[in-house]
């Protein structure tokens, strides 16, 4: 497959980074490709487990408790040098000093959080990106150690330009000249970049992070700023999934999804890949592929621009959302005036909240959004502060969110008859819908205990467990 391929940009995710043989493991399947003459170029996540583990530190720092936060650091320090041992590292080598410098300068960043006892966006960035910064060097350490030349970088050394939003930044435009600058002379010399993926830096120098799970984002900006042929996520999973393989037993691969469909069930849940990843891609066409580590030579799912277009399968996948809230704006004044809505909207994005969903009665007597749980306290007192006196708003918690994502339901009737039909036949009540305009999404919000058994019955009433 790999035969006609010239340049590959390889993504491995925090199982295919967790410790020295899985690092070995992913260096053996860029090996492969650099082999048989294609140039590489590999983005890394940080080992599993990690970034959460930079946060809560931080928080511990923030709060006081240094102690905690200094023994975990101490862990995570363990847990680098062990793989660097593993990989044939010697004590005095660069890859070891570099490994201990990273540490110290994380150690003296969250000994700041400590005396300041604050931790802003920008310092939490700072700190979760030495999850990708210390996985890095050990990536390149296990392609050396199998004869191959590698050259191991942060992401703004790549020419990852974001803005400052801190978090959740994105690239700048600047940004895809910046990394061919960088990056085509390694290539040419025979040497493999490796990414920390995950961050950029701002023009200032600063660290951004791009959301979680932005190693594939890293790989896809990196993919397009070179015109690589395509883009290979390798995962710890088949591929994109039908359902969550945990909730659904007979899920299935899907062998194809366009751009737009893999958006929809990132966005809508399935953790397979960032939300934004195909941005970069759509503009230039580059396919991306999901592939298995465990099973290299499984086709995964290829995402291109052409969705598959089986007549008989106008749904592809099943998603859910957990822990979801219901916000509902009610109120007389809602009637009739659109500047109600816009101040409703524009509350919730001074917080920078997601809104999973959103619908309005056609009277406009009332606006509900749905929103990540974690965020409702947030957008209540954004809501109860932005809104004038009369205007009520109620929570309902413990809601979930049920997707099914397809672009055949474009045009095609009967799709969301099916879905419900479903769901009433389980006794599941729906509390809330909306279709995209775009027609490749119908989404629900439900009751959060009964979403494993819509999931459930969603997928069979669509046949997804079934080969296409
Ligand atoms: N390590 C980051 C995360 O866990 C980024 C990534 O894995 O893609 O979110
Ligand atoms: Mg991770």
């Amino acid at each position: 497959m790999s035969q006609a391929h010239q340049l590959l940009v390889m993504k491995f995710g925090g199982t295919n980074m967790q410790d020295a043989r899985a690092i070995s493991h992913s260096a053996s399947l860029a090996a492969r490709s650099l082999r048989e003459g294609v140039k590489v170029i590999v983005v890394v996540s940080a080992m599993a487990g990690v970034t959460n583990q930079l946060l809560q530190l931080a928080d511990a720092a923030q709060s006081g408790d240094i102690a905690r936060a200094n023994d975990d650091i101490a862990a995570m320090r363990t847990r680098h040098f062990t793989a660097a041992q593993e990989l044939g590292a010697a004590p005095d080598s660069e890859t070891v000093r570099e490994l201990r410098e990273l540490h110290e300068t994380l150690r003296q960043a969250v000994y700041g959080v400590y005396l300041l006892r604050e931790l802003t966006p920008r310092s939490r960035d700072l700190i979760v990106a030495f999850g990708e910064r210390l996985s890095a060097p050990l990536m390149a350490l296990a392609l050396e150690q199998s004869g191959l030349r590698a050259k191991h970088m942060t992401g703004g050394e790549a020419g990852i330009l974001t803005d400052t939003h801190f978090g959740n930044a994105r690239p700048q435009s600047s940004t895809y000249e910046r990394i061919k600058d960088r990056l085509s002379g390694f290539l040419s010399a025979g040497v493999t970049p490796v990414i920390a993926g995950f961050m950029g830096e701002t023009d200032k120098g600063a660290i951004t992070t791009l959301g979680r799970g932005g190693t594939d984002f890293s790989a896809t900006i990196v993919g397009k700023a070179l015109g690589a042929d395509e883009v290979w996520a390798w995962k710890d999973v088949d591929g994109v999934m039908s359902a969550d393989p945990r909730v659904v037993k007979d899920a299935r691969n899907i062998e194809v999804l366009s751009y737009g469909e893999v958006m929809e069930l990132a966005y809508f849940g399935a953790k397979v890949l960032h939300p934004l990843a195909v941005t970069p891609l759509k503009e230039s066409g580059i396919p991306l592929r999901v592939k298995s580590a465990a099973d290299p030579d499984f086709a995964g799912t290829l995402v291109r621009a052409q969705a598959d277009q089986d007549p008989n399968r106008p749904v592809k996948a099943v998603t859910a959302i957990k822990n979801v809230s219901l916000l509902t704006v009610t109120g007389a004044g809602v009637l009739g005036v659109p500047e109600v809505i816009a101040s409703v909207f524009s509350a919730i994005a001074r917080e920078n909240i997601t809104l999973l969903m959103v619908s309005q009665s056609s009277s406009m007597s009332n606006v509900s959004m749905a929103v990540p749980s974690t965020d409702a306290e947030r957008a209540l007192n954004a809501l109860r502060s932005g809104l004038s006196q009369e205007l009520n708003v109620e929570e309902k918690s413990n809601v979930a969110v049920l997707a099914i994502v397809g672009s055949g339901m474009r045009g095609q009737q009967g799709v969301s008859a099916k879905m419900f039909s479903a769901l009433a036949s389980e006794g599941i009540n729906i509390q809330m819908i909306s279709q995209g305009s775009s027609e490749l999404n119908i989404s629900v919000a439900i009751d959060g205990p009964q979403v494993d058994t819509a999931t459930q019955a969603v997928h069979n009433a669509f046949s997804l467990g079934v080969q296409g």
